[in-house]
């Protein structure tokens, strides 16, 4: 394993890496597969499905050949993450369009967002380098996962929250884990340049979606899609865009599966971006050579609350590689998407439910094909975000409930 830049290739210790590059750029693992052989890690990997009580058992760690082979077990910081189901709704199928769609359900991770499938792994890997204070700023999602796993290992956390427009469930959850909060006027961008500078010498072991650990982590998400489908994947895999993280480890996760022989054909990526904080679509959409930050992100998917997504040019060579596409989708066609995933059962908060309402947009645009399939990943949990839920509920459905007299 060798930890470079992303941008101009420096090499750095794996022990001791910086937040960024000194050229600025984001850092990357490189991972070196020695005597990786597909079939029999398939056969490996089915088998870890019986495991109980051991870190094979979380849906991360089952891929750990894959994912951080060098790390010695003792240092795994796990709650079983992953594992979350696979769900072929027809109502998302009805709601899309499409003959298939898959909804990848992220939301049933123990801190409730994919945040889970990264941190667990950014958190090992820092306890294994001697760190026992973590930091990271968060729309509320990372800070939680955050939270956990360092209360889980009993180490501290020290978390960047803006002080507008989170969602108070997320806020309450992190505090409610132990972390320090730390609120500031401001949004993500700002906490997060603020750890870039000086996190290092605060003593803090930065976990953002910057710290590379985290995408090896999150590619998980890919490998359990992959692994739950007999390792032949969708045409299509659908997910939002804030940090751009999740579409950056997706990416690297099917770049490796299709290297290695796990798969023969690489499916296409759609990334979906809230219309008030899409400055990656608008840079693709326009063809401009480099990312324009959004100043003033809005969106009610307070998730995706991102003007300055520091993982955008690993994003677009993930568009690159894989023929993908993106789109942006209004606050209005999140809520819509998200109340047909909410009354199929599973659930998701706003965020989430940009994929859905994309994914219906591409297909009513004729993007993508009605005879396609698709995957969604479902990015957090229907309780992250309850405002968001009366928001939609009281005017309608909760007045029509019946009081029940005893
Ligand atoms: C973090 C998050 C996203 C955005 O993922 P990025 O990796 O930042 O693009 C989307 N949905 C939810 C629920 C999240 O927590």
């Amino acid at each position: 394993m060798k930890i470079a830049c992303y941008d101009c290739g420096r090499e750095f210790p794996v022990d001791s890496f910086p937040v960024r590059c000194g050229c600025g750029g984001l850092l990357t693992v490189h991972q070196t597969f020695h005597s990786v052989d597909a079939e029999k890690l398939k056969a490996t990997f089915h088998e870890r499905l019986q495991e109980r009580g051991t870190s094979y058992a979380s849906g991360v760690w089952r891929y750990k050949e894959l994912i951080c082979p060098d790390l010695p077990d003792s240092f795994i910081v796990t709650k079983y993450e992953g594992n979350t189901g696979l769900y072929a709704a027809q109502a998302a199928r009805d709601y899309a369009g499409l003959r298939q769609v898959w909804l990848k359900a992220q939301s049933e991770n123990p801190s409730g967002s994919f945040k889970d499938n990264g941190m667990t792994v950014a958190v090992s890997f820092g306890r294994f380098t001697g760190s026992t204070s973590f930091a990271c700023s968060s729309t509320g999602n990372t800070s939680s996962s955050l939270a956990m796993y360092a209360a889980v290992a009993g180490c501290r956390s020290v978390v960047l929250v803006p002080e507008h427009d989170v969602s108070i469930s997320k806020v309450l959850q992190t505090a409610a884990y132990g972390a320090e909060i730390i609120r500031f006027p401001g949004t993500y961008d700002d906490g997060i340049r603020f750890l870039e500078k000086r996190g290092a010498e605060l003593g803090l072991y930065v976990c953002n979606s910057v710290n590379p650990f985290r995408i090896e982590g999150q590619k998980s998400i890919a490998f359990e899609l992959a692994q739950d489908l007999s390792w032949s994947l969708p045409d299509w895999i659908v997910v939002p865009g804030g940090a751009l993280s999740n579409v950056s480890a997706l990416g690297k996760a099917l770049r490796e599966l299709k290297e290695l022989g796990f798969i023969d054909k690489l499916p296409q990526v759609a990334v979906i971006q809230a219309e008030g904080a899409s400055p990656f679509h608008r840079m693709v959409n326009s063809g401009l050579p480099e990312l324009a930050p959004e100043p003033t992100p809005r969106t009610i998917a307070s998730a995706l609350n991102i003007g300055n997504p520091p993982s955008w040019r690993k994003a677009l060579q993930v568009l690159q590689e894989t023929q993908g596409i993106t789109a942006s989708v209004s606050d209005a066609e999140i809520m819509a998407a998200k109340a047909v995933i909410d009354r199929s059962g599973i659930g998701c908060e706003p965020a989430s439910a940009a994929a859905l309402a994309g994914l219906r947009k591409l297909v009513l645009a004729g993007t993508i094909h009605k005879e396609e399939t698709a995957a969604c990943i479902l990015t957090g949990n229907m309780l992250k975000d309850t405002d968001a839920l009366k928001g939609y509920l009281s005017s309608s459905t909760v007045q029509k409930e019946r009081r029940i007299e005893a």
